[in-house]
């Protein structure tokens, strides 16, 4: 069985954009609206091993995609389901958006992810979209050591991410 790796993060600040570049999936449908993602929840992550071969690493699971499967939507939070993928998750990534800048929101996941006690990571994506290259300096207030700044969409940063996620397996 594969290590499980949560993707978190309020609607619409890229996971989705996320998940299907690490798990190369076109299943994955990504929107522009928030909350009009019809995505699958679950996908495999393959990595190169030593000799070079393709080799699954971890299962990956966008808690936003959950959200959206299962009758209880909460648009304000996250679902039960995603706090249970949370749960079975080994390491926890918490998603922001560094072109909307900090959200009340981002601090309310960042809360439910700190009492897992489990490994977990800050990405902050969609730093092509910001002026000057430079996060909100909030986003450090979040309370993670490990933080990465990346583009989903452009997929700067993501090897890195990987190589991290991966440092906890
Ligand atoms: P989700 O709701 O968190 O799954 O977010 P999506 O992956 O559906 O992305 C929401 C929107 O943000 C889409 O229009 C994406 O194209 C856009 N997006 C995602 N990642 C990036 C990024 O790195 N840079 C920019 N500029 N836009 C992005
Ligand atoms: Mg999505």
């Amino acid at each position: 069985k594969l290590p499980i790796v949560a993707l978190c993060g309020r609607p619409n600040v890229g996971k989705s954009t996320l998940f299907n570049r690490l798990t190369r999936s076109r299943a994955a449908l990504v929107h522009d609206l928030p909350g009009m993602t019809r995505d699958r929840s679950y996908g495999r992550v393959t990595c190169l091993d030593e000799a070079g071969d393709p080799t699954e690493v971890f299962e990956l699971v966008d808690t936003g995609g959950l959200d959206f499967d299962g009758a209880d939507v909460i648009t304000m939070g996250i679902t039960r389901i995603a706090e249970a993928a949370m749960q079975e998750a080994h390491v926890l990534v918490l998603m922001v958006d560094a072109h909307d800048g900090w959200n009340p929101d981002d601090a309310e996941i960042a809360g439910r992810i700190r009492v897992q006690g489990k490994p977990s990571i800050l990405v902050i994506n969609k730093i092509d979209g910001v002026r000057g290259g430079s996060p909100d300096s909030a986003f450090y207030e979040l309370g993670f050591d490990e933080v990465h700044i990346l583009s989903s969409a452009h997929g700067d940063g993501v090897p890195e991410l990987l190589a991290s996620i991966q440092a906890h397996l």
